[in-house]
């Protein structure tokens, strides 16, 4: 039996752990990082530096975070982590956004409560408390994700400091004329009682009826004859008695039909469609007429008689329908602008909750939808229908409750677009747009917009501050504003419900409006999207940082939501965009690409898995997927991280462990001083740092964790850290090629930890705490590792390539010798090779003990005809090495000592 020396090799030692136990540790390195208060600690460190501001778009104070958060928030931190290690000085300040019909739903749902049954200044102070309630959880979850900020100073849009802010900008904005009141069709929510605004609009499928009718000319002015009907076709039934006009594209050709002794008049490229759909075989064209001519005649309303005009527009399409147009200037805004033209009125007739109006005369008092189908009834009894069918076609509904929503003329609060858009499509241009093609698409969106509907009919939000006279006039006053945002500093916006007009207003205020000094306030309350679009005034230039700031980052909804009217309110306010750049994530999908939904019950809890995972496994998938596009998430797809994440800990584990009895400051070995093999890892090492923080300032993150789990799995795990085993376990503690390569691993595990914390900040935490020679009391005060060229790695890099080639035939050799029970372990192996010219010539550069590197007993390199394999790099031979085993390193040898060992091993034995 062999002595046993196990007791003379230094094994590696550490109590950093294999097992990540995530769960129970992040809580407590996270508890660490309060008590040595490291966000601002950091912020301290970095005081006199460049500033670098990403500002953080607010998220709805409602509900558990969701991963659509969780991505948001992660990639955030990555960004601001990245920053700060750089040496930028990076406060980050979240905010919440708390206003709006959500919150006001979700209480009445949530505690039964009636709002209409009680004062509103009561309702408010209970929304007030429920979004504070979503706040405190929101923000524990938030911050279990490893997210470091002003957590306990966060911006929040229901802070009086915030509401007057929010009223100032509207003050500049009145200042400039930007502000106006009008009656207008807008995107109206009978489900919700209120308008809404483009980005609270979602398309979703809808049956309709389709129907086309048939209306009698009254005055055809010698272009049509009074037999003559024009014919429409519509899928609003209820819009019908609103209707005031029909429109025809004044360049179109169109067409009277004779059939079955009626004459429709239709346009002509829609005939073949218009008598199929309508079931006509049998006709005859008789006349042709252009549009143009048509303007002014006259035809009879089927249900009222009204007489009502034929109007050109442009918008006319022949894709669908008849290609005359059914005009309701009260329900639809080209109706509106048309009638605008022609004078016509704006009838509306249905109410706020989508009940017909008396306007509707005979339909009165009945839900729209409802009302469809008697308005059709009628319509075929006076002979207009021609036709009934169903439709199912895309249609907008109200994003939160899911029900369709309708066009409707109803007095609204206006900022115009028109009057801003030249300002803003120039500001588009000076943003850098991440991924390039934002720019187009914010930008046509800003092209299509007029004006911003802010009005809302609630009460959960901050009112706009306009006063009434007794005659009606409305005071829209700059200064008044200034003095209602100085109230509203001081007690918040609940001011305008609890206080009367009069002391709301300046002391002493008289308007020649108000003879006995009576004033009214606005019910209505601002939408939602101009608290968070006066975050950059209310929120940065208040909080001391610059305008504009550095970075937005959001989902890519947010085109068409806060970065638009951020920038509709920055422009308005500074002429200039509020952001230098924009950043956008996709959204995330659940494993088959679906999106997550709860009927389909694929939702993915963040929460949970944290619980399960830990948060650095969350935050390493954040790391590994292509953000730009929609994301996917699964348990299979987390079980893959978590592999990741093991191979990442292990590796770390390695390092840690074989460092154990090295000191960075007096056993370090200069790099002149080290062996080839430990220049080429620390030459590929400096390539990896420059590659990822390249990477890092491109915010490519996958590509950061990529080039990383690449070089930690291939050259360090893999190659470097396996044949050194033999040297760090077997010569001395001194011995001066050990040294040399724990000083490798020293400064790639210490490159290694920082370049990972902006990702896995709790694990580089933990591995930085178990360091030896640590300077910091956190990794997140250190700074990033730059790369470092010396003069010889490019030499260096492209030998180790071609040696990576040599290697591989090696193993291949080695493997295929173990597979026919040549040889068990590769150390007791004999490796001969008669290598290529090529491959000789890398053999005899290089100067390190290869039998070493290959972990091989002995390594020959031969000019004579060798039995063996061909590989690209020469003919190699696999054998058992004769010999004796050294019973501590088991290296084979020719001759052993009285103690069963090798030279070497004697040497450190019985020194
Ligand atoms: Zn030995």
């Amino acid at each position: 039996m062999s002595k046993d020396y196990k007791d003379t090799l230094l094994m590696m030692k550490t109590e950093f752990s294999m097992r990540a136990n995530l769960a129970n540790k992040e809580p407590e390195v996270q508890k660490y990082w309060e008590e040595i208060d490291l966000y601002n600690e950091v912020l301290k460190k970095n005081k006199d530096h460049i500033p670098f501001i990403l500002h953080d778009g607010p998220p709805y104070a409602n509900g558990d975070i969701h991963t659509g958060h969780a991505l948001n928030k992660i990639l955030k931190d990555f960004v601001l982590r990245y920053r700060t290690m750089s040496g930028y000085y990076v406060p980050y300040i979240p905010g919440w956004d708390t206003h709006g019909l959500p919150i006001e739903a979700a209480l009445t749902k949530k505690s039964k409560i009636n709002r209409k049954t009680m004062p509103v200044s009561e309702f408010r102070k209970l929304c007030e408390q429920y979004a504070l309630e979503q706040i405190d959880k929101q923000r524990e979850q938030f911050k279990r994700l490893g997210i470091l900020g002003e957590w306990d100073n966060p911006y929040v849009t229901l802070d009086k400091k915030y509401e007057a802010e929010q009223l100032r900008v509207f003050a500049t904005m009145v200042e400039k004329g930007l502000i106006f009141k009008g009656l207008k069709p807008v995107f109206w929510s009978p489900s919700s009682e209120s308008a809404l605004a483009e980005a609270e609009i979602e398309y979703h499928d809808k049956v309709s009826p389709s129907i086309y009718l048939a209306f009698k000319v009254v005055d055809g002015k010698n272009v049509l004859s009074k037999d003559c009907e024009v014919v429409i076709w519509t899928t609003t039934p209820w819009t019908i008695p609103a209707n005031l006009a029909v429109a025809v594209h004044p360049d179109y050709e169109y067409v009277v039909l004779n059939t079955n002794d009626r004459y429709l008049l239709v346009a002509k490229d829609l005939v073949e469609k218009f008598v199929e759909a309508t079931e006509i075989t049998d006709y005859k064209i008789v006349k042709k007429v252009k549009g143009r001519d048509l303007e002014y005649t006259t035809y009879s309303h089927p249900l009222n008689n009204k007489v009502c005009p034929i109007v050109l527009a442009d918008y006319v399409t022949l894709d669908t329908g008849t290609g005359l147009v059914h005009t309701a200037p009260g329900h639809g805004e080209d109706d509106f602008n048309t009638g605008r033209k022609y004078n016509l009125d704006v009838l509306t007739v249905v109410d706020a909750r989508g009940i017909m109006t008396e306007d509707a005369l005979e339909f009165a008092n009945v839900f729209y939808e409802d009302a469809n189908k008697l308005i059709v009834e009628r319509l075929n009894e006076v002979g207009s229908l021609l036709k009934l069918d169903y439709i199912k076609h895309s249609y907008p509904h109200d994003w939160r409750t899911q029900k369709p929503i309708i066009f409707r003329a109803t007095a609204q609060w206006f900022a115009s677009i028109d009057d801003l858009k030249a300002d803003m499509l120039e500001a588009i241009k000076t943003v850098d747009w991440i991924p390039t093609w934002g720019e187009t698409r914010i930008a046509n969106m800003v092209k299509d917009r007029k004006e911003w509907c802010i009005s809302r009919q609630r009460v959960w939000g901050v009112p706009i501050p306009v006063f009434y006279n007794e005659d009606e006039t409305e005071i829209l006053d700059k200064d008044i504003i200034l003095h209602v945002a100085d109230v509203f500093e001081k007690h918040g916006s609940d001011a305008w419900w609890t206080m009367d007009a009069k002391d709301l207003l300046p002391e002493g205020y008289t308007n020649p409006g108000s003879p006995n000094g009576v004033f009214t306030k606005e019910t209505d309350i601002m939408d939602v999207w101009f608290d968070s679009g006066s975050s950059h005034h209310a929120a940065v230039v208040t909080r001391g940082l610059n305008y504009p700031v550095d970075l937005y980052l959001e989902g890519s909804d947010q085109y068409r939501g806060w970065f638009n009217s951020s920038l509709s309110t920055g422009v308005a306010v500074t002429k200039k965009a509020p952001y230098k750049a924009v950043l956008t994530h996709g959204f995330v999908l659940d494993g088959e690409g679906r999106k997550m939904s709860k009927s389909l019950g694929n939702a993915v809890d963040p929460n949970s898995l944290i619980r399960e995972h830990g948060a650095d496994v969350l935050r390493l998938w954040v790391a590994s997927v292509e953000f730009t596009s929609d994301v996917r998430i699964s348990k299979d797809i987390i079980k893959q991280t978590s592999e990741s994440y093991r191979k990442i800990r292990n590796t770390f584990r390695f390092l840690l462990g074989n460092l154990f009895d090295y000191n960075n400051e007096t056993d370090r070995v200069e790099y002149s001083n080290m062996n080839e093999i430990d220049q080429v890892i620390i030459a590929s090492l400096n390539s990896v740092i420059e590659k990822v923080l390249h990477a890092y300032e491109n915010y490519e993150f996958d590509e950061v964790l990529r080039l990383i789990m690449t070089y930690m799995t291939n050259d360090l795990s893999s190659f470097y850290l396996d044949f050194t085993k033999d040297i760090l376990y077997i010569e001395e503690s001194n011995n001066h090629e050990r040294r040399s390569i724990q000083t490798v691993f020293y400064d790639n595990l210490y490159a290694l930890v920082r370049l990972l914390t902006p990702i896995i900040p709790h694990t580089c935490e933990e591995v930085y705490q178990h360091l030896n020679g640590k300077k910091e009391r956190s990794v997140y005060l250190t700074t990033l590792p730059r790369a470092v060229k010396t003069a010889n790695s490019n030499a260096l890099l492209t030998k180790y390539e071609n040696f990576k080639e040599l290697r591989d035939d090696i193993l291949k050799a080695l493997e295929e010798a173990r597979n026919n029970k040549i040889i068990g372990k590769s150390l007791v192996s004999k490796v001969v090779i008669k290598p290529t010219e090529k491959t000789a010539k890398l053999i005899n550069s290089i100067t390190d003990d290869l039998a070493k590197i290959f972990i091989v007993s002995e390594f020959v390199v031969t000019n004579e005809n060798i039995q063996g394999n061909e590989y690209p790099s020469g003919i190699i031979q696999v054998s058992l090495r004769d010999g004796h085993t050294c019973s501590r390193c088991w290296k084979v040898v020719d001759q052993l000592s009285e103690d069963e060992l090798c030279d070497r091993c004697d040497k450190i034995i019985n020194k």
